[in-house]
């Protein structure tokens, strides 16, 4: 098998093997990881049709983490995907209105995050060992809501890291707080603060910047590492999914080996839509890869205009997680179409971080035909929502409706039948305010009773994750100032 390195996409440093980029989460210029080559699916997909979503899962990761030996990949996604998700699939594919949904929800924390951080501790811990670092690894997080849940569910109780994650006391909706609060695992510690997001996000990143902080945990055995979406240990576990996908199609008889498929995702950070298009460089069957926004439709226009500007308000809509003006994982895109290009990345990204604007050449524009751009506003994502409801009596989340609200449009535009799958990325019991508000029914209820009505009106049980919530004891009840969270990490670690 070909071996496949990794190098960042801002200088030409030495390539290092996929353990080594895991374990840096981040180049050292601050670059991001990307493989120096793409290598291709070497079974037929109808071969892996026959296969469940480990099967899929270990044949997809082994072309890209070539340094991790068979038995330590099968471990990592045995440990990742089984009993911990509510269905035996783990990413069931339902129709609904002529298009695949393919539902990313039924990890512990019902947003599909889980789907690379259920993964990510074992991808962590295994490549510590192969470099060995002896250190115990200490998570840090800012979350606005679904990402630190998420990456704790993943951490718990994993042996040789500790996870700290940092919330905006009053910034998360309900159910997001109370699952935080409740986190077991003794390796585990939530603080809240007092602040939002952005004041979470910059004190952590100071901390992590620290050099003598960093000098002094080395000394008492720790190291820090990263747990966000441009961790190549993410990317790659989310490519899986995809070819699954695709896989499910060919054996229900929609597709036939080798026709190509859409895809359309919901986007925020660029994550997941990537994944995707690094499936389609391994040899993924696709016809156009769907960007779809909420009203922060910095990607629409720069996939309509190729150019990229940050300069515009901040709007905060009822898809949250996909609330962003500075999509981090699109740096590899434009590196990927730059033809490979470190200095052209760098010198765009220096643009970004100057004057928060850059505009791609002619020529990069050419390797963007596969994507197409969409975004949905408020009334657009409610909806489609409720659209789908009456049709199909199919409830879906607020970010999965504005997918099939672009979906939808560009299908009566185009008239584009080839048969589409939509990333369905969080489960509707988790934004359920604003999905009984676009049905019409009433939202100004406490969150739990909120989810008996939701599950009568969708006919699904309440999800595993949210009946839990009913009788968890709180765990956790820290709440700091920003400047005093350091004094907190250095409590959790006993300095
Ligand atoms: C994170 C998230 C997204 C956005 O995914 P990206 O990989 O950041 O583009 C969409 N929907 C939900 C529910 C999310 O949690």
């Amino acid at each position: 098998m070909k071996e496949v390195l990794y190098k960042s996409t801002r200088s030409d440093s030495l390539p290092v093997p996929a353990s080594k980029a895991i374990l840096m989460g981040l180049a050292e210029d601050g670059g991001l990881f990307v493989p120096t080559q793409f290598p291709t699916l070497d079974k037929k997909l109808s071969d892996l049709s026959a296969m469940d979503y480990c099967g899929v899962a270990y044949e997809v990761m082994k072309l890209m983490l070539t340094d991790f030996t068979e038995e330590e990949l099968k471990s990592c996604i045995k440990n990742a995907y089984g009993s911990n998700f509510d269905d035996q699939e783990i990413v069931p594919v339902r129709k609904a209105d002529g298009v695949y949904f393919l539902e990313l929800f039924h990890g512990p924390t019902i947003a599909f995050k889980d789907m690379a951080l259920q993964i990510l501790p074992h991808l962590l811990t295994t490549s510590a060992r192969k470099n060995a670092e002896k250190r115990e690894i200490v998570i840090l997080t800012a979350t606005s809501g679904d990402t630190g849940k998420a990456a704790m569910a993943g951490f718990a109780d994993v042996p040789g890291t500790r996870i700290m994650v940092f919330y905006p006391k009053d910034g998360v909706s309900s159910i997001q707080e109370r699952q935080m609060v409740t986190q077991k695992g003794d390796n585990t510690r939530v603080v809240g603060i007092y602040g939002n997001f952005d004041d979470a996000q910059s004190a952590v990143k100071k901390i992590f910047g620290d050099p003598a902080l960093r000098k002094e945990m080395a000394e008492k055995g720790f190291v820090f590492s990263s747990a966000n979406s441009i961790n190549i240990g993410r990317l790659v576990p989310q490519i899986v999914y995809y070819v699954f996908a695709y896989t499910r199609l060919l054996k229900e008889g929609v597709i036939r080996e080798g026709d190509k498929i859409n895809i359309v995702v919901p986007t925020g950070n660029f994550g997941n839509i990537l994944a995707a298009y690094y499936g389609m460089k391994m040899g993924l069957p696709v016809g156009k890869l769907v960007c779809a926004s909420n009203s922060n439709k910095v990607l629409f226009d720069f996939f309509s205009t190729g150019t990229y500007d940050r300069n515009r308000e901040f709007l905060l809509t009822s898809s949250p997680s996909m609330d962003i003006l500075i999509s981090s994982n699109l740096e590899r895109l434009i590196y990927h179409i730059s033809g490979d290009s470190a200095e052209k990345t760098a010198a765009l990204m220096k643009e970004l971080t100057e004057k928060g604007v850059y505009s791609i050449t002619e020529q990069m524009k050419e390797g963007l035909s596969v994507f197409e751009g969409g975004y949905a506003n408020e009334e657009n994502t409610a909806d489609a929502i409720r659209r789908l409801y009456k049709e199909e009596a199919y409830v879906i989340d607020p970010h999965t409706a504005v997918a099939a609200y672009v979906y939808d449009s560009y299908r009566q535009k185009t008239g584009d039948q080839t048969p589409a799958v939509i990333a369905s990325t969080a489960s509707p019991f988790k934004f359920e305010n604003s999905v009984m508000r676009a049905l019409d029914e009433p939202a100004d209820l406490p969150d739990l009773e909120l989810a008996d009505r939701l599950s009568e009106k969708a006919g699904v049980p309440v999800p595993e994750a949210v009946n839990i919530l009913r009788t968890a004891p709180v765990r956790h009840n820290i709440v700091c100032g920003r400047e005093n969270m350091e004094a907190e990490v250095r409590k959790f670690l006993g300095m």
